[in-house]
Order: C-alpha cells, then sequence, then structure tokens
C-alpha cells in the first residue's frame, strides 16, 4: 500500500494534476491532505473539488481553509494573504461553504496522526525548529504524525528523548526512524526551498519507508490565472522563485 500525503496546495491547480499524476503513477491508493486546500492561488474551487473527489482520502483543514469561512481570525494575515483570502471566500460554493465549516485541522487515522500546524496547535503554529517539534512530541504520544504550514519537507525524529530535524531531498528513500517521528512533505502549491517543483510523500505503511517526490508542474499557467484574477503578483512571482 502506497499512501500520498500533500499539504498546502493552495488553491494551484497545475500544481495537484502534475502530483496527482506522478502519485498515481507510483501506485498510491490513499491519500492524506494536510490543509491550506485554498488561499494565495486562482483555482480554490477546482482545488476542492479535486481532493474530495480522491478515493480513500482524509482532508484536514489548514488556517486558509478555515480563513475562508470566517473560523480563523483574517487580521492574523498579512496583508498579501488576506487579499486572497477574501477573493477566495467569494469563489466557493453554497455546498463547500457548509463543507468547510465542518473540517478541523487534526484527524487520526490508522498510519498517523495529522494535523496542519501543529500537535499543540493545529490551525496556527509553525514546527520551525527542533525546539517546536518537542513541544508537539510532548503534547500528544502519537507515533508518526505528518503535518504542514511551513511548506518545508523536513522530518524531526524523537529517539531516546532527543529530537533531531533535517530537510528530505528529491526522492531520497527515508526507513522511518526507531521512536517516533513528524514528517512535513513540503507544499504542492507554493514551495519555499527554492525548489520551485510541487513537493509531495509517498509513504508506505508496512515497509515504513517514505519518500519527498518533487514534480515540475506548468508553472506559467498557474501564474497567468493569478494575475487574470487579479491577485497580489508576488503570488505568481514566488512559484517562479519556489519562495
Ligand atoms: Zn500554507
Amino acid at each position: 500500500m502506497r499512501v500520498a500525503v500533500l499539504s498546502d496546495l493552495h488553491a494551484n491547480l497545475e500544481a495537484l494534476e502534475a502530483v496527482l499524476e506522478d502519485a498515481r503513477a507510483r501506485d498510491a491508493t490513499a491519500f492524506l491532505v494536510l490543509g491550506d486546500i485554498v488561499g494565495y492561488g486562482a483555482d480554490p474551487q477546482a482545488v476542492l473539488d479535486g481532493v474530495r473527489s480522491l478515493p480513500g482520502a482524509t482532508l484536514i483543514a489548514g488556517n486558509h481553509d478555515l480563513a475562508a469561512v470566517g473560523r480563523f481570525d483574517v487580521s492574523l494575515f498579512n496583508s498579501v494573504a488576506a487579499t486572497a483570502i477574501r477573493w477566495t471566500a467569494g469563489q466557493l460554493d453554497d455546498a463547500t461553504r457548509a463543507e468547510l465549516g465542518t473540517w478541523e485541522p487534526r484527524a487520526t487515522t490508522p498510519e498517523a496522526l495529522l494535523v496542519h500546524g501543529s500537535v499543540r496547535d493545529p490551525a496556527a503554529e509553525y514546527i520551525v525548529n527542533e525546539t517546536r517539534a518537542a513541544a508537539s512530541f510532548a503534547a500528544d504520544d502519537f507515533a508518526l504524525c505528518f503535518f504542514g504550514h511551513t511548506h518545508l519537507p523536513v522530518l524531526y525524529a524523537q529517539v531516546d528523548g532527543r529530537v533531531a530535524g533535517r530537510m528530505l531531498a528529491d526522492d531520497e528513500e527515508i526507513a522511518l526512524p526507531e521512536g517516533r517521528t513528524l514528517l512535513n512533505p513540503g507544499s504542492v502549491g507554493q514551495p519555499r526551498d527554492g525548489d520551485p517543483r510541487a513537493s509531495y510523500l509517498l509513504f508506505d505503511p508496512e515497509a515504513r519507508t517514505a519518500r519527498v517526490r518533487r514534480v515540475a508542474y506548468d508553472i506559467a499557467g498557474a501564474q497567468r490565472k493569478i494575475r487574470a484574477a487579479g491577485l497580489p503578483d508576488v503570488l505568481a512571482e514566488r512559484l517562479a522563485e519556489g519562495r
């Protein structure tokens, strides 16, 4: 069994389509989606429809998804993110808005705990270093947790009480460490590690291995739609830089 883990899709349909094609070619049959499905990009409804129709999918909400339906305080966003989320709110149909009203930023599956931000604050906190990772290890007794929100593919392991983190390279096979693990698949729709390719993670629960996949996609197409929608230009520019 192969599980594809996707986070921070950010309404980027071109990136989602490329990632799904890559995941299906590698026999992914289940999907875990860690939130921030919308926000920043130009295709919020289409990307939500795309992930909702995935077979065997577990979906949680990110802070942008919650903000789009008034469940997260937009005054905590920077001005570009706030502008984008107000535009996004007007793009969603009523059924989608009602559904987003019920999603939580945390879920438990047979494979793992899922959170958008962190275990101690699933909607908002960024796990950006080993201190923050240690706080999440202390907040619950999970063996494996997938998280998103930082847009960086990274692994934090807790072995014999000590927490160590490292970035994950494209297509590197990782054997999950003995002990406990926090894993971030990076961002499908707005990578921020300097590599503009979409990022997601393939997980094999039986073998306990994982692999980050970086996938080229039609960046120019996504940029054209952002500009045509009248969204802030920086949201188009940053896709080409992966920042
Ligand atoms: Zn995000």
